[in-house]
């Protein structure tokens, strides 16, 4: 719900009409842009910016309508009847001052504009997971480039801004350290869904993850090696996240933890052992940085 004392300010006796052309309406020169929250229009669509939200980036949801409903500049300015114009910059203003203007000044912070980057073949750049050239799909929100399957959801190539998974985890800003125990127990919510997508995708990035991707060669043996009692391997776990397979983090743990466990029975010989365990360790790490997993001495 929107505070009841804002509703002051959006009081419109204009109607404005929808158009792709903004209408001057005369400005005030004193206005406070320098509280938190400010109140932002969009056609005839009225809400307000939360600063602080609005610094985490353009793929947060920083502004709540007058419905309470929240939403990213650029979705406020497709509610608005402007989403043909992309440009929230100038389509959403402030006391009738454009958010173009509150960036100059310094009162908001400015975001590069990078859209339609995305599908574009070059040369020179390189997909952030398999280091390989080819059609890439670019994020809006950062630099990296990305095969339409190397991207972990795949690329969602219908959604502009289209905003990378490494960014995604970064707008989930700070959280709560707890036991891994804990952790495993959490039901696989959007949230946690995005954190095993990114563990996953931090996988395929280290080249030695190429030997576990497709299913092991012992399976064309039709006889599992002792020790081994559930064939596992990195694009089935990629499959059943997709397919929204797991019901908690646990299963998701279990199965990539299940790879290096088979590995280890299996490899006797030093060299492909040593690329296992390496693997095994980044997985180890990085599940307990983005899930912020507690030391077992209590530290995070
Ligand atoms: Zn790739
Ligand atoms: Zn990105």
């Amino acid at each position: 719900m929107i505070p009841r004392q804002r509703r002051g300010m959006w009081t419109s006796k204009v109607r404005q009409k929808k158009s792709f052309s903004v209408p001057r309406k005369p400005r005030t020169q004193n206005e406070d842009f320098s509280a938190a929250l400010l109140p932002v229009t969009c056609g005839a669509v009225k809400g307000v910016l939360h600063k602080e939200k609005f610094k985490q980036g353009i793929f947060v949801k920083s502004i709540q309508s007058e419905d309470g409903d929240w939403y990213t500049p650029t979705e406020f300015e497709i509610l608005g009847g402007f989403g043909r114009s992309k440009n929230w910059k100038l389509s959403l203003r402030c006391y009738n001052w454009p958010l173009k203007s509150l960036i100059q000044k310094d009162f908001l912070p400015n975001y590069p504009r990078k859209y339609g980057k995305r599908k574009k073949m070059q040369n020179s750049d390189k997909c952030e997971v398999c280091r390989n050239g080819g059609t890439l799909f670019f994020c809006d929100t950062c630099s990296r480039a990305f095969h339409e399957e190397c991207h972990i959801p795949t690329v969602e190539a219908e959604i502009t801004p289209w905003s990378c998974i490494f960014c995604r985890i970064q707008s989930l800003g700070s959280q709560q350290s707890l036991p891994e125990s804990e952790v495993l127990q959490r039901q696989m919510v959007a949230q946690e869904q995005l954190k095993c997508e990114f563990v996953l995708l931090s996988i395929y990035c280290c080249s030695e993850s190429s030997f576990f991707s497709k299913i092991p060669y012992y399976y064309y043996f039709r006889e599992t090696p002792v020790g081994v009692k559930k064939m596992m391997w990195l694009d089935l776990i990629k499959k059943k996240l997709r397919e929204r397979d797991y019901s908690h983090v646990e299963g998701f743990v279990q199965d990539m933890r299940l790879i290096f466990h088979n590995h280890r029975t299996t490899f006797k010989d030093p060299k492909f052992g040593q690329m296992g365990l390496g693997l095994e360790s980044e997985f180890e790490k990085n599940f307990k940085e983005v899930f912020a997993i507690q030391d077992s001495n209590g530290n995070s």
